[in-house]
């Protein structure tokens, strides 16, 4: 069903007005899908989609995902593919406070975790001021799908001791004001979100703020997905590989020296791409 489709999604009779109803609104239930492998659910998440009358969803969410709604719910997609918003963030909250306030019960599925990167934030702040009753499903966030799937150990205590999670994409894409003094930091792995756009320009300002060009960097698109890629290279190699093999989003990069244990953790992976086979052959013998 598409966004333009949603009016009929409400009550007959509730008025359209911004008035409220009498009825108890219904609950709306912040689900994160994870980061594409329908099998990395939580049980809550499973719980949540079978139960859902209607539901919300993002365009990170996997069709796999999808798969465990029950036939005849109403699936209303809200989109999201970075410049190109179905629905901008602030319909997207008034339709959920609408139906939420109509008496139905609300499943906003997110992929990966909705309160990381995924506005889930604003979207709570905007229910808890409607008076809208919610629930936070937590979902695996994409950084940690890529880390096990592709063998890179976030936190390994050799190389790391602290982890950043950040965005290589500003609000309204005005230029990466970053704190990259904070971000090149040795014995740190830091991993970010939505850069692919921008990676020549990161790995330039780390390199420029102290981390050598042989730092180890990876690009992860389509984490846990059956057409997932891994590509490993350095800060100084990495935006040439992306641009040789077609690197689209989603995609993850990960800096750090974390990154070279994939070679040790998925033997026979190469150091460049590799597509499908996620299961190291040692896991089978
Ligand atoms: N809430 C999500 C993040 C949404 S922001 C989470 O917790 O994972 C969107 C960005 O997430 C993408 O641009 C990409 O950088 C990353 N991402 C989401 N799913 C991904 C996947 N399966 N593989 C690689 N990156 C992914």
């Amino acid at each position: 069903m598409s966004v333009m489709e949603h009016s009929h999604l409400l009550t007959p009779g509730w008025p359209d007005d911004g008035t409220v109803d009498e009825r108890a609104p219904g609950l709306v239930t912040l689900v994160g899908a994870g980061p594409g492998d329908p099998e990395l659910l939580t049980l809550k998440a499973v719980k949540a989609l079978q139960a859902a009358r209607l539901v919300l969803y993002d365009h990170l969410v996997s069709p796999a995902v999808l798969d465990f709604l029950p036939p005849d719910a109403d699936r209303v997609y809200v989109g999201k593919e970075s410049s190109c918003h179905t629905l901008p963030q602030a319909s997207i909250i008034e339709l959920m406070i609408r139906l939420a306030r109509s008496g139905r019960a609300v499943l906003r599925l997110k992929g990966g975790d909705g309160y990381i990167f995924g506005r889930g934030g604003e979207e709570a702040q905007a229910l808890v001021k409607a008076g809208v009753p919610f629930t936070v499903v937590p979902g695996l966030t994409a950084a940690q799908g890529a880390a096990a799937s592709v063998g890179i150990p976030l936190t390994h205590r050799d190389h790391a001791c602290s982890l950043v999670l950040t965005t290589g994409h500003l609000r309204d894409n005005t230029g990466l004001d970053m704190d990259w003094p904070m971000l090149a930091r040795s014995r740190q792995t830091v991993v970010l979100y939505m850069g692919v756009s921008n990676l020549p320009e990161i790995c330039r300002q780390l390199v420029a703020h102290g981390l050598p060009g042989d730092t180890p960097a990876a690009l992860v698109e389509k984490a846990t997905l059956p057409d997932e890629r891994c590509i490993t290279g350095t800060l100084a190699d990495l935006p040439a590989l992306a641009v040789a093999h077609g690197v689209k989003p989603p995609a993850l990069i990960m800096v750090g020296g974390v990154v070279s244990l994939r070679a040790q953790l998925m033997p026979g992976t190469g150091a460049a791409a590799h597509r499908g086979d996620r299961t190291p052959a040692h896991a089978l013998a």
